[in-house]
């Protein structure tokens, strides 16, 4: 057997290393190995929690309020100790967070091959999603296995010069993801925060809003509260249920933006279950999220994306998401427009991330490569 060394340090890359844990654990070539590195400890854990997964390895690496610069210090430290003293066959890292790139790198020092689930997303803008943008093309360099999950994420690696043999299109993960739990969720529906439950039991609509993003910065962050603010006034038959992220800049100002709206309702970030049936019941979702863009077309609903450049134009041009930025007043029409939109109906379109089995071809094409030599990897 040969270890695979899987890097998690948030909660979608938790979500969506999820089914490749799964299916490497079945593996008689692999034995997955799991490494958290905790950005977000209580988001972190709720999404373990869900598909049943126990880190091995918890790095404890977070302080509050420190630099990009401190943190990439010390997980350069940690994760070349954990490899000096585990060495793994590959490394398998997902998505663009700072702990990726350092992941990536640190195993491309010791000659450790890397595999980089949801390779080839690109924004074009190195400040939007900041840092994201520079970490997934760094990782890309120190990357060996390219898992793109589309088309159009691996014409991004061709472009950069990644070899062809190099790049496998595989799906998103989150499809695996969400199928896998959207069976269970229909048949015993886990329970929301009671304020929703009667929501629903009302029949009642609502929009589901979520937003964490770094380069949002305060001023965005208000419009988008001022936004919200004036669409509850003008709608108080309408809801807005807004699960709040724990960055505490983001918490403390939400709150005291939109605490006290008796349409609005905050609470804490639900389980991943628990958010599935949230976005499955809402009337549609705003968000400056990238799983959610990647999610809400599997359960046919429509994103009003809270940024001016998306890194998933898969969703935009199969015309589930709208780019519409951080301006109160392009928030307010977006909102409007489709609020009328939903009443007379959308009609219903198939996702562009993928069957669900991308889990199984990331495994299998590792599974291959750790039964060849390196120079005939596939
Ligand atoms: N999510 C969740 N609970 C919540 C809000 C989001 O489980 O209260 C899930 C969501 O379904 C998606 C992922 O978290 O799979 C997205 O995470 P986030 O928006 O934090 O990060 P991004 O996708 O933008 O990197």
């Amino acid at each position: 057997m040969k270890d695979v060394l899987i890097i998690i340090g948030t909660r979608p890359e938790a979500i969506k290393m999820a089914p490749v844990i799964r299916r490497m654990s079945e593996s008689s070539i692999l034995r997955p190995r799991v490494c958290s590195t905790g950005q977000h400890r209580e988001m972190l854990a709720q999404a373990f929690a869900a598909f049943d997964i126990a880190p091995e390895f918890e790095l404890r690496l977070m302080t509050r309020g420190q630099s990009l610069a401190a943190l990439s210090g010390r997980l350069f430290n940690t994760m070349d100790a954990l490899l000096e003293e585990r060495r793994p066959w590959c490394v398998l890292v997902q998505g663009d967070t700072t702990s990726v790139m350092i992941a990536a790198l640190c195993a491309f020092y010791r000659h450790i091959p890397v595999g980089h689930v949801e390779a080839g997303l690109r924004s074009g803008n190195l400040q939007q999603p900041f840092p994201e943008e520079l970490n997934r093309r760094v990782a890309t360099l120190a990357t060996r296995f390219h898992f793109a999950p589309t088309p159009t994420a691996a014409d991004n690696l061709r472009r950069e010069g990644v070899p062809e043999s190099r790049i496998h299109i595989t799906g998103n993960t989150i499809v695996d993801a969400l199928l896998y739990m959207r069976e269970g969720i229909r048949d015993a529906p886990p329970p929301l925060p009671p304020a929703m439950e009667a929501l629903l039991r009302k029949g009642l609509s609502y929009v589901l809003v979520t937003v964490h993003r770094r380069e949002l910065g305060a001023e965005g962050l208000q419009h988008i509260c001022n936004a919200l603010r004036t669409l509850a006034r003008r709608h108080p038959d309408l809801f807005f249920v807004y699960p709040v992220h724990l960055n505490p800049r983001i918490r403390e100002h939400v709150r005291a933006e939109l605490g006290n709206i008796a349409n609005i309702l905050l609470i804490p970030p639900l389980g991943y279950k628990e958010f599935l049936r949230a976005m499955d019941a809402a009337l549609f979702i705003m968000s400056d999220s990238g799983g959610v863009q990647e999610e809400a077309p599997s359960l046919n609903k429509q994103v009003l994306v809270l940024r001016e450049v998306t890194e998933r134009p898969e969703a935009v041009e199969a015309g589930f998401c709208r780019l519409v930025g951080a301006q109160e007043e392009r928030i307010l029409q977006a909102a409007e427009e489709l609020l009328a939109q939903e009443r007379s109906g959308i009609p219903s379109r198939s996702t562009p991330f993928g069957d669900g089995h991308a889990a199984a071809r990331i495994t299998t094409v590792l599974e291959r490569a750790a039964q060849a030599s390196p120079e005939e990897y596939p």
